[in-house]
């Protein structure tokens, strides 16, 4: 096959600061997955858009490549208005397994194609799998089975969702160039554009415990996705909100699945059912649902009966007994106080160090492993009471959790004007 054009007159127009054209865009990326451009040409021009970033129209036109690599999926048989929610990770975020059942018990569709986790931030598919019997990969007519009998379907992305961004992504996991707005923003929205919702709601985090810590930088990773789902059809919302303490009390698979009924129950931290809440209004307000009360429908059971018969239409027993790690140990607080903070980054850490989370893509993690907290921020608490729990198959990982979990907290004397964190929600952005 002649191709269009060199790798190399590619990467040397980007390491030169210049824009490239939609034909370079469109070449580099099928070439890139279909095995034209090697991996080494590829990294360096990673590097050199991470270095020298890409304007809107570069990054748009480098989504819609990576969407053509692949399949788009197709919801046009549910009646109902369709509306998903992508976070872009933290810890205890385990926002989706609640809200993805509310949202449907109001009356949307949730087509929710998801990820495993990477790092120090849980995966949902990580966290559900830990339910006995729940299965992960479906058929396109499975997916769309659960989605028309429960409302809501949370399941693998398939292989022919965005193949360029699974290539793409293991790259820039072993290249340093992850942490780039124009590369994060094109791979997660070419899997939510493909995925074929008709509306998204993004929880962009920002804190110690989230990709982006710098909350401008946050916000300014909030409009590149909006303005990439606005252009290509699809109604999108963010809301960029605290990751400087972890989420709820839980932080591991099976812990926050216990959690997450405990909200679904009615009861659970009240963080998580805040941002649940929150969360489902704004899913519900896109798909045009304006008499909804989701609050009402996480106290009336309405939520938990869609949770029951999601879990079930994939094969999880919902009231099989939930895994518990074969060991623990517990840390208390060194002195009295309150809590002025909680380092979330150090909690996820501690959590993936006990086998909660993978270092390589496809390792397994343990169900059961995680951190439970005690207490949170804000919270006075007396020398020698229980500040965590750590849970793990492997007795010996406790030694390394425990050094993450060091100054992992401070304590000390209330000041007059509260605490110093984070908003819950630090900005909502529509454009
Ligand atoms: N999640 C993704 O899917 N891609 C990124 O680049 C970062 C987070």
């Amino acid at each position: 096959m002649i191709e269009a054009f060199s790798a190399a007159e590619v990467i040397a127009a980007k390491r030169d600061k210049h824009v490239l054209t939609d034909a370079q865009i469109d070449w580099v990326i099928d070439a890139y997955t279909r095995g034209a451009v090697a991996d080494e040409q590829m990294s360096a021009l990673l590097m050199a858009i991470f270095l020298n970033g890409m304007q809107g129209k570069e990054i748009s036109r480098w989504t819609d490549a990576m969407i053509n690599s692949g399949e788009r999926m197709n919801w046009s048989a549910i009646s109902r208005p369709t509306v998903d929610k992508h976070s872009t990770g933290g810890v205890g975020d385990k926002i989706t397994l609640p809200l993805a059942p509310l949202v449907a018990a109001c009356g949307a569709a949730v087509p929710q194609l998801s990820g495993r986790g990477l790092g120090h931030t849980g995966g949902t598919l990580d966290k559900l799998e830990s339910i006995p019997g729940w299965r992960a990969s479906l058929t396109n007519a499975e997916m769309l089975k659960t989605l028309q009998d429960c409302g809501a379907v949370i399941c693998a992305a398939g292989a022919g969702l965005a193949p360029a961004d699974k290539k793409l992504y293991a790259l820039r996991d072993v290249t340093a160039t992850v942490a780039s707005i124009p590369l994060i923003a094109s791979s997660i929205m070419s899997k939510k554009i493909a995925e074929g919702t008709s509306a998204l709601v993004l929880d962009v985090k920002a804190g110690k415990g989230a990709f982006m810590e710098d909350p401008e930088k946050a916000k300014e990773l909030a409009h590149v996705m909006v303005d990439l789902g606005k252009r290509a059809g699809v109604n999108t919302v963010a809301l960029v909100t605290a990751m400087d303490i972890p989420l709820g009390l839980t932080a591991g698979n099976a812990l926050e699945v216990r959690e997450s009924i405990e909200v679904l129950s009615g009861g659970g931290p009240e963080d998580v059912v805040e941002l649940t809440v929150l969360l489902a209004r704004e899913m519900l307000d896109l798909a045009g649902i304006k008499d909804a009360d989701p609050a009402a429908a996480l106290k009336n059971g309405k939520a938990m009966d869609v949770w029951r018969a999601m879990i079930s239409s994939q094969g999880g027993d919902p009231d099989a007994k939930l895994p518990v790690a074969k060991e623990n140990t517990v840390v208390s607080a060194q002195k009295d106080g309150t809590i002025l903070s909680m380092d979330a980054m150090k909690v996820g850490m501690a959590a993936w160090r006990l086998g909660a989370g993978r270092s390589r893509q496809g390792e397994a993690v343990q169900a059961g492993a995680g951190v439970e907290i005690h207490a949170k921020p804000g919270e006075f608490i007396k020398a020698g009471s229980p500040l965590y729990t750590l849970h793990t198959e492997v007795p010996a990982s406790f030694t390394r959790a425990l050094e993450s979990l060091q100054d992992s907290v401070v304590i000390g004397d209330l000041p007059a004007g509260g605490i110093d964190r984070l908003p819950l929600v630090i900005e909502r952005i529509v454009d």
